[in-house]
Formats: C-alpha cells, structure tokens, sequence
C-alpha cells in the first residue's frame, strides 16, 4: 500500500487538548528521565499550591486542528539561543527563585507538549512521494533548530526549578557503567543479493572490469558482497560491541514499484543466519516492509516470519503516517519503535534525544510502545535528495548533535546499512562508520540495543 496515495482523513481524531493531558504527558516524560520521585508542578490553575509554578500562556492553538504556531521569540537559557512558541510577550527572567518556591514565566508544558507530540505532523497535509511528512515542512527547518533537541532543554529550566525547591540535584536514569550516555547500533537489511548489480554497475562505469568480474564471481559462487551480516557483526563486533539487525518480512515489491527485500527471510539459510547473529549477541527485529505502518495484520504476518522474540520495529523508508500508524504499533503489541527521525536530515524529529511514549491523540494519554528516536542514517549523510557530505565531512557534521546527545544523557540511535559496510563504500561505508564509532568510545558512550533501552525506560513491559 503506498501511503503517498492514501487520503488522510480530513477529520483529525481529536482536535482538542486539555492542559490536564498536556501537563500529564509532559511531565511523564520529565520524571522518566529523573531517578527520582516526582514532584507536583503547578500550571495554568492547576496544583495551586504545588511549590514549582509554571505560568500558563493563554492559547487558543491546542482547540484547533492547525499544524504551525505563529513563529516564537527566542530566548537563552544554558548557553543556547531557544525558540518559544505561544509567547507574544516573554518576561524578562525566564526562571523566578524564591526560598522554597519556583515560578518559570515561559509556557515550557505547552511548548514541549506541542514538540514531543509530533502536532505538527498530526494536524499538517503535507506529506513527500514516500508518504512521510517531510523535513521541509517541519518547524526545526523553519526555524533551524533540528540538530536541537529544545524539549530537552526546557525540561533544564523544570529541572532547575525543582532542585532549587528540593535543595539537592536530581539524579539522572543511569546508563550502564555510569556511562554519560548511550548509543545504539542499527542496521536495516534491505539487500542482501543485489551487490553484484549496484556495485558492478558503478565499476564498470569507472571502467574497472576487474572489480566487476570479482563481484560476479563471487555472486555467482552463491556470496554476494551485500551478503554480509555476519561480517557487519564483526565489524561491530571490534569495538566490543554488538548491534541491532531489523530483517524485512516481504519480497515483493510495493504496489507503486517501491522495493522491499531483495531476499526471502524465510529461506532456511537466512534463518540460519539469523540464529547465528542473535548466538552472537545480536538483538533482531522487525523491519516492516511498505504499507504494513497501516496495516497490523500485515506487521504481523511478518513478525512470525522471524525467530521470536521479536520486540522491536523500524519502517522500510521510515514510512511513518501519524494519523494511522502509532494504533497499528499497540495493535500488533511491538514494544518499541525506532522510525522517528527525518530521512533528509540528522537530528531530532521531536525535539528530544531520550525514548518517549508517543501522544495518542484519540485519547489524550500515551500509546503503548516505546519510541527510541533515530538521529542519524547512513543515507542522509550522502545523497541526492539528501545531504552530499563528504568523507571526511560526517564526523565534524554530527559532532554538535552528538554533543547535546551526551549533555543531556541521551540515547544516540545510528542506522548504517549492511551494504553500506561493503569496502568499496569510500564515501558512507565501513572507514565512516568506524570513524563514528570510535569517536563516540572516546566519549564513553554506553553501547545499548533496544532491548536494553526499554528495560530502563519501561522497566515492567521488557
Ligand atoms: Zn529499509
């Protein structure tokens, strides 16, 4: 099913929010990233008498079912310049201390709320040829904050508030061995038997027979050169780390010509495969091929085509449809998700570099799975449509972002392609990857799998 030829639905589900269900769903997510017992905070009416206030900007927006505030006033807080919607005047101190008390001026549960839920993407038509809600009709392009994660940093101003009440620091949720913060290895297997073909092609134009001949041959001796999982483990495998591998569950190509495997994951040798990559460490998941981000049944059929347990998905072209897909996540009971970044850009689609429950906007509450936000893809940093890095230009590129990443004690979550660890790879391949990896060692990252992100984060569903 191509999404891009399905109408959304002119009706949104619920147009309207309460500043109960904001407030609730925003500080859910602030206490998730404490170890620490919550606190009432006050807001526009409500907990009165809680000792943190945070004023209330009296907005008509969350009424309605339009996808763009009117553009916000900017204002530093922590050494960064930060966008404040909903905020025709700002007062001058964004933070008021008294002994015992805290007062925040600025609509911090409106902003993140309007952020973290990914409203724009709800209530916004616009959509690209894939069917995804494209980066350049996002508020982080409009106004350049996508490298950014700002709801991280209105939680700073919260969290200064309600230390300066508590009188002692809030500890953060530990990654393992005290690590300042995580990263997880990913890799979506699209191909597996079409290397001989891309990358002969590209060697012949370059006019290296030989090259060419050498993929031939070994395709024909049954090992093509993106038949390569297990040497992608390897190589993950000489950090001392290990990864997360999602599998497609479909061969057939979509309606409108779009490709999914290239393989048959059923074929005994691929489930061999599989078993020997989980022996190893290994975490599988699934990949959901087009159209199954509207469609649980058929999420479903290709979660059985996999060894159990399987509790993880990424959409095939992040195929993403607000409106349809976070229902198909609960209805199929995936436990988390990683589809959640812009394919045209690295960054942070919601404005938030630790996992979070997506907003069900048919209830007002959370759905029931887990998104772990993707950062950065393999293709983005060179290609058409995308961005034309350089080689030596990704390190220096993702730098900052990876910065706000460990400032905040977030997840990192890279997705480098299999075929992308072929060597003939000289401009996102395997010598890219490594330089990504060892920098991010050199930070002491935590190397996670989804798994282990869930456990922290929803300690009783893992
Ligand atoms: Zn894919």
């Amino acid at each position: 099913m191509p999404t891009a030829t399905s109408p959304l639905p002119t009706q949104p589900v619920a147009a309207r929010e309460s500043q109960q269900n904001m407030l609730a769903y925003v500080l859910r997510h602030f206490w998730s990233a404490y170890d620490a017992e919550p606190l009432p905070i006050g807001y526009g009416g409500l907990y009165p008498e809680a000792a943190v206030q945070v004023v209330a900007q009296q907005t008509g927006f969350f009424g309605q079912a339009t996808p763009y505030p009117p553009e916000p006033v900017w204002r530093e807080w922590a050494g960064r310049k930060l966008p404040f919607f909903f905020q025709p005047k700002l007062a001058a101190e964004l933070l008021t201390l008294a002994p015992g008390r805290a007062t925040i001026h600025a609509d911090v549960v409106a902003n993140a709320f309007y952020l973290l839920s990914g409203w724009q993407e709800y209530f916004s038509p616009e959509r690209d040829h894939h069917g995804r809600f494209p980066y350049r009709a996002s508020v982080q392009l409009r106004y350049g904050f996508v490298a950014v994660p700002v709801v991280n940093y209105y939680f700073d101003l919260l969290r200064t508030a309600v230390e300066h009440v508590l009188g002692y620091t809030l500890p953060r949720r530990p990654w393992p061995h005290q690590a300042p913060f995580a990263c997880w290895i990913t890799h979506d297997v699209d191909n597996c038997r079409s290397g001989w073909k891309a990358e002969g092609k590209k060697a012949l134009k370059a006019g290296k027979v030989g090259t060419f001949m050498s993929l031939l041959t070994r395709r024909l001796g049954g090992r093509d050169a993106w038949d390569n999982l297990d040497t992608v483990q390897r190589e993950v495998a000489v950090h001392g780390q290990t990864s997360t591998f999602f599998m497609l569950g479909n061969a057939k190509p979509a309606p409108n010509g779009t490709p999914n495997a290239d393989y048959d994951v059923r074929h005994p040798r691929y489930q061999r495969c599989l078993q020997r990559l989980r022996s190893g460490g290994a975490e599988i998941g699934v990949h959901g091929s087009i159209g199954t981000s509207a469609s649980p049944e058929a999420l479903q059929r290709e979660i059985e085509q996999l060894p159990p347990p399987i509790r993880g998905n990424r959409f095939h072209y992040l195929s993403w449809e607000p409106q349809r897909t976070p229902a198909v996540l609960d209805e199929v009971g995936v436990q988390f998700d990683t589809t959640l970044g812009f394919a045209e850009h690295f960054g942070f689609r919601h404005s938030y570099c630790l996992p979070f429950w997506p907003h069900n906007f048919a209830t007002g509450g959370c759905h029931g799975f887990l998104e772990i936000p993707l950062n950065l893809m393999d293709a983005t940093l060179h290609h058409p449509n995308y961005l034309q890095l350089g080689p030596d230009d990704i390190l220096p590129a993702v730098r900052p972002m990876l910065a706000e990443i460990e400032h905040f004690g977030g997840v990192f979550t890279l997705l480098w392609h299999n075929e992308n660890f072929s060597r003939r790879n000289q401009l996102n391949g395997p010598r890219q990857f490594h330089a990504l990896v060892r920098y991010l060692r050199s930070r002491h990252a935590a190397f996670v799998v989804g798994s282990d992100v869930l456990t922290r984060f929803a300690p009783t569903s893992a």
